[in-house]
């Protein structure tokens, strides 16, 4: 074992040690000290700094009780956070999650990663993630309202334009952002700059809903391009049916390929000649109804994993949620001679599906680079904030796509420094750990 694998595996016992049931936090952090070994051997100062424990230990937690009043009079309480996770390259950024799965072991493993998808956008934000094991399904608009206002009557206190700046994520869109900026505004003062994702009408940037699934596409076709492939004429499968998923199947189609897939948590919509992006966004965004809603002629609902679908298809793109795909779905995707996978949700692979990708030389766009899009724009929408502007959709959009272009591009030029031929895995983690590492060298301890 070589002195820099030693060092990365100790550190990794002692954050095991700390947490040891934190799975999806370890899990994250295993899979990026997997692959940064080159870069720790490359520069002793790393190791001599004491990086990489400094890098996975979060600078704060904040946890609060979060009650609440029903429409009937019923109390409930429900548990929030924000994990403030790394502010070496700015204000702490990084979304809000609403769902009862939502625990510190998550949060982590989300703050985490977004502290090195942000690097990655080459704009100045720091990682943190928040949430609730708030359960916004089936609830009422005004319930919705009142657990918002709730949570950031404790929030408030810890956020700022300068300081961090949450988002939506799972379960957090423009309504509850609506009702969070509300509160705060009564509690604090208008600074538009404290949340983003606001709806435009309060402020918030065009293009910003749309920008997780776009980004996704720009990214993807740029490492496709990049190989001698493009989306045109290809068959693809996006897993989810939220924002992300919406936005992804527009732009797949709009380059030119068939989204023949898309899914909720108990199923999916299996539709051979591409599922109507339009209907779907009806359903799920005005309605706010379940897929088996979606009757297009042709189409059929299945219950089930849609990464369990036996048909031949090209392009995989997980939108749902952590862990969709594990070793078993991954062999299915090889099998159905996919080629290529590029991720809009945090996680969506376990890493045996993940080592599967690598050995087959699939083209693997891995979540911190590839659903970046969300952030960057977040960050745009920061910047006309801040200036008092506002920017056409078509100025926000060109920026988007330039973004996610140099994001390829730098993870493409690490392949290439440290012979790494396409293993865009370890592309991605060593280009965002050498920009965190080395702006916690420059601020010491
Ligand atoms: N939740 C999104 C993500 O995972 C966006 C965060 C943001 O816009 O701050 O990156």
């Amino acid at each position: 074992m070589t002195a820099a694998k030693e060092y990365i595996e100790a550190v990794y016992q002692k954050v095991e040690k700390r947490g040891p049931h934190q799975k999806e936090f370890l899990q994250a952090v295993r899979e990026f000290f997997n692959t940064i070994e080159p870069a720790i051997e490359k520069n002793p100062e790393y190791k001599k700094w004491n990086i990489l424990e400094q890098m996975a230990e979060p600078e704060r937690i904040i946890t609060f009780k979060v009650p609440w009043m029903d429409q009937a009079g019923h109390i409930h309480v429900n548990k929030g956070y924000r994990v403030q996770f790394n502010s070496a390259n700015g204000p702490y950024k990084g979304g809000l999650r609403f769902h009862p799965t939502v625990s510190e072991s998550i949060l982590k493993f989300l703050g985490f990663e977004q502290t090195f998808k942000n690097s990655l956008t080459g704009l100045p934000i720091g990682g943190g993630k928040g949430g609730s094991d708030f359960n916004p399904k089936g609830k009422s608009d005004a319930d919705i309202m009142r657990f918002c206002q709730s949570f950031m009557t404790e929030l408030y206190r810890h956020i700022g334009p300068q300081l961090d700046v949450p988002a939506g994520d799972i379960g957090v869109g423009g309504r509850e952002i609506g009702y969070l900026y509300g509160q705060y505004k009564r509690l604090v003062s208008p600074e538009t700059g404290v949340l983003t994702g606001k709806p435009v009408v309060m402020n918030g940037s065009l293009g910003r809903t749309e920008a997780t699934g776009y980004g996704l596409i720009y990214y993807t076709e740029e490492m496709l391009q990049s190989n001698g492939k493009s989306f045109k004429g290809q068959k693809v499968v996006v897993s989810g049916s939220g924002n992300v998923a919406i936005y992804t199947i527009k732009k797949v189609h709009e380059y030119g390929g068939t989204v023949i897939a898309c899914s909720d948590s108990s199923g999916y919509i299996y539709d051979e000649n591409g599922i109507d992006s339009d209907m779907l966004q009806d359903i799920k965004e005005v309605r706010r109804e379940r897929l088996t809603e979606y009757n297009k002629e042709g189409s059929r609902y299945i219950e089930g994993s849609v990464w369990d679908l036996a048909v031949p298809y090209d392009i995989a793109l997980p939108c749902a949620t952590q862990n969709e795909i594990d070793g078993t779905k991954a062999k299915q995707l090889l099998e159905n001679g996919v080629y290529c996978v590029s991720e809009g949700a945090n996680m969506p692979s376990n890493i045996e599906a993940i080592d599967l990708y690598i050995e087959n030389n699939i083209l693997y766009g891995p979540a911190k680079a590839a659903n970046a899009g969300g952030v960057a724009t977040s960050t745009l929408e920061m910047a006309q904030n801040a200036s008092h502007g506002h920017w056409t959709l078509e100025q926000v959009d060109e920026q988007l796509k330039q973004i996610m272009i140099n994001i390829f591009k730098s993870v493409d030029e690490t392949c290439q420094e440290y012979n790494l031929g396409n293993n865009y895995l370890a592309g991605v983690n060593i280009t965002s750990f050498v920009k965190i590492a080395d702006a916690m060298l420059h601020q010491g301890i």
